[in-house]
């Protein structure tokens, strides 16, 4: 009886993965509808009736939406109406917090497909499906394909925001007495941009591929210079790496590392999450997950404490410290 009851709620948890995308493929189409921001336009809280002529949805279908995205707590529901939860709140698509722009660029066909060629990706020591996918790296495809990247962009500018605030308020002393920081694939110069209002006494230099600089906003305080890392990375004080090294195999990130020594006087700090193992924490499964994305969409890994000790000792840094933040990342900083 207790093995049955096992099997039967195993089957049970299965059908989740069966209909795994679900959840995933609810949150883009809200998105996509806008109705987060046109309840928050209306108050924050509506009739179907509204909301339907609001959204241009049939009334019935978009009734069965709501049931399921209430049920997944995107949405309160009272007798009358719906209403914002702290979930759709983030789905807002103009508002600080908001990871609209990840959820989309996750569900976009050309991040979805490489998925298919796991299986395959493992039985391979390098490389990566979005490569056999598209027959060339996210960088060159991004590149080429001006709306991917300006979604790439915007994903990476809702992480890097949470990230950054993360540092403000846990690790200001990493920013005293440092005077100038160059934002190694800094992409649209997010994090420049909030680390320059918190230390305002920094000179921010923000060096992307030209295909990212050429588009990001401009900001006082915050230079924007296009280049190639694996040629030579801007002069500064300190240099900063924040979600980029994870795209990089061991032997890239060394390469990386080494133009970053070159071109500063103090220190180069990574901002990554470090995998442990042994430790679980509300985190341990973002980061797990996202060394699975690296998988599958670059040729990098989340690095445990000993793979970056490995890269940071082999690009040639006498030593280096990790601050382990209340957030997915730590701050990693590598002296030389
Ligand atoms: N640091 C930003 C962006 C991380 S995404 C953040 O945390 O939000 C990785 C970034 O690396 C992208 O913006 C990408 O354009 C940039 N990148 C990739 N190859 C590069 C290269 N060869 N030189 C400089 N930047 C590069």
């Amino acid at each position: 009886m207790a093995e049955n009851m096992i099997i039967a709620d195993a089957k049970l948890e299965m059908w989740g993965y069966a209909l795994g995308f679900t959840p995933t493929a609810l949150v883009k189409c809200a998105i996509d509808l806008q109705i987060a921001d046109v309840l928050e336009s209306h108050g924050g809280s509506m009739t179907l009736a509204d909301l339907s002529a609001a959204v241009n949805c049939s009334p019935p279908v978009l009734r069965r939406i709501m049931r399921y995205l209430v049920h997944r707590l995107f949405f309160k529901q009272t007798t009358t109406s719906y209403s914002l939860t702290p979930l759709s709140r983030l789905l807002i698509r103009n508002d600080p917090d908001s990871m609209a722009a990840l959820v989309l660029l996750e569900s976009t066909p050309a991040m979805l497909a490489p998925w298919q060629r796991l299986s395959l990706r493992a039985r391979q020591a390098e490389g990566s499906p979005f490569e056999d996918e598209h027959g060339r790296d996210l960088w060159d495809y991004t590149n080429a394909n001006a709306a991917h990247s300006k979604l790439l962009d915007d994903a990476m500018s809702c992480v890097a925001t949470a990230t950054a605030v993360a540092i403000v308020d846990q690790y200001p002393e990493a920013f005293e007495g440092i005077t100038s920081v160059v934002d190694v694939g800094g992409g649209d110069g997010t994090a420049l941009r909030i680390l320059g209002k918190a230390f305002p006494w920094i000179h921010g230099i923000n060096f992307d591929l030209q295909h990212v600089v050429g588009v990001a906003p401009p900001c006082d305080g915050v230079e924007h210079v296009a280049g190639n890392m694996f040629e030579a990375v801007p002069k500064a004080d300190a240099a900063f790496l924040m979600s980029v090294l994870h795209d990089w195999n061991d032997e890239e990130c060394i390469e990386i590392l080494r133009k970053c020594k070159e071109a500063i006087k103090t220190k180069v700090m990574i901002v990554e999450a470090v995998i442990r193992e042994e430790e679980e924490s509300k985190y341990s499964d973002v980061r797990l997950a996202l060394d699975m994305v690296m998988l599958a969409h670059t040729s990098g890994k989340e690095r445990s404490l000993e793979e970056w000790e490995f890269v940071v000792k082999a690009a040639g840094f006498s030593s280096f410290t990790v601050n382990h933040m209340d957030a997915i990342a730590a701050l990693i900083e590598a002296y030389p």
